[in-house]
């Protein structure tokens, strides 16, 4: 068995993993990351990749400080992303802006006029003859926001690239405690021994397990969504559609290789479809996507959904954390950042506080030994999802 010692070990690689492996060692000090099957195979490579202004939570009005928290993430993320010298200037962006329309009637307006005044980015209204074509026949204003759209299994590659050596597959069978160091053993293709200060669990739905072997349990929600996504010669879109203090439907897109065009398709519409079975669900996403952008036939589009799992810390309502979460206790740290905008921030605060515990008795900088697995992508859903003709 090969044993390792570092100063921590991270297990999960979604953007969660991959922002606290490269805050850490961007601090200096030697670690670790182990993920079970792809980078970001959870909910990262699922996620819209918004690096929202907060129109979600400005609309829901009750979650108090919620939507500044986000707005002032993306406002940070926009630093590293679109300065020529940012260290995520590489990172895909897919759109500068969103969208922001409303359903006819008193509840479209009552939202606008919400998200309007809550935001922290304003949003601008945008002239009649600015408007994009899938626009023309949505009644009432149209705003934009300044939320930036990114491919999130971009970003995944930007930050795995910059730490190849410190990735790897395998999965965590056992933690014990060794004196001032947990030990973990780990089932690969190499059986690998870790001796660690720190053990930092980032696995989203594998973190409620994880804690528990780590002795350190903690209590987690798993709030379903059915995600919407159709496929064809279809415009760029990028943007919410508001209905009272919901988001009826959020879309974001991407070009395939081949020059279709994918939307991804969120927002209540995709909480009330995790209830639903696949043909119910497309008949509803059908309906609720035509219903909000008018004029939209799907007919002889494809169509596919995605059910994916958001993980988060248990709150006593059930309801979504109001901010990025990071437990710490006895060397084991447990995170889940709850949105991927949120994930750098939160990352850099634990690795500050790893940093001061480990001062002065870090040890040398470590990768893994080349017999080890080396980690892959994992595919955006879409790509391998069951796709049928919409008649
Ligand atoms: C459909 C959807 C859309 C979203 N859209 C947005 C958005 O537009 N903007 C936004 O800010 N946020 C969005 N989010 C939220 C955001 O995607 C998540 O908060 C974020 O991706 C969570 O990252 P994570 O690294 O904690 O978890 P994950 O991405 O789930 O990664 C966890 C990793 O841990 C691995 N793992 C699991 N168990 C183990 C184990 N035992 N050992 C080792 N590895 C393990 C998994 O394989 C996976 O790679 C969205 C989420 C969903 C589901």
């Amino acid at each position: 068995m090969t044993a390792i010692t570092c100063d921590a070990l991270i297990v999960g690689g979604g953007v969660a993993g991959l922002f606290a492996l490269d805050a850490l060692r961007a601090r200096g000090l030697s670690a670790l990351l182990i993920e079970l099957t792809a980078l970001g195979s959870g909910q990262t490579t699922a996620s819209q990749g918004i690096l929202h202004a907060g129109v979600k939570y400005a609309l829901a009005g009750a979650v108090g400080d919620d939507a500044g928290e986000v707005s002032r993430a993306a406002a940070l993320w926009k630093e590293r992303l679109c300065e020529p010298a940012g260290d995520l200037a590489s990172v895909k962006k897919l759109a500068n802006s969103c969208f922001l329309w409303r359903t006819a009637g008193v509840r479209g307006m009552v939202g606008m006029a919400a998200a309007a005044y809550a935001l922290e980015s304003r949003p601008l209204p945008v002239a009649a003859s600015d408007r994009p074509r899938w626009l023309d026949e949505v009644a009432g204003d149209v705003m934009k926001l300044p939320e930036t759209v990114i491919d999130p299994r971009s970003l995944l590659d930007v930050l795995a690239r910059r730490h190849i050596g410190q990735l790897a597959r395998g999965r965590v069978a056992h933690v014990m405690r060794v004196g001032e160091l947990l030990q973990i053993e780990i089932e690969a293709r190499v059986p690998m021994t870790v001796r660690c200060r720190e053990l930092i669990l980032a696995a989203g739905s594998g973190n409620e397990q994880l804690s528990r072997l780590a002795g350190e349990p903690l209590s987690m929600q798993r709030r379903p969504l059915r995600q919407a996504f159709v496929r064809g010669a279809l415009p760029m879109v990028f943007g919410h559609c508001i209905d009272g203090a919901k988001t009826r439907i959020t879309v974001t897109s991407e070009q395939l290789n081949g020059g279709e065009v994918v939307w991804n398709v969120g927002g209540e519409l995709a909480e009330r479809g995790a209830s639903m079975d696949a043909h119910e669900f497309a008949q509803h996403a059908r309906s609720e996507i035509e219903g909000a952008v008018r004029g939209l036939s799907l007919s002889g589009f494809e169509f596919a959904s995605h059910l994916v799992d958001r993980a988060e810390p248990q709150t006593q309502s059930g309801r979504r954390p109001p901010r990025a979460f990071a437990h710490s206790a006895h060397g084991v740290t447990t995170l889940w950042p709850v949105k991927l905008v949120l994930a750098p921030g939160i990352a850099d605060e634990i690795a500050e506080k790893v940093a001061g515990r480990v001062a002065g008795e870090g040890t040398a900088p470590i990768a893994w030994p080349s017999t080890i697995e080396r980690l892959a992508l994992a595919d955006r859903p879409w790509q391998s999802a069951q796709w049928s003709l919409l008649s």
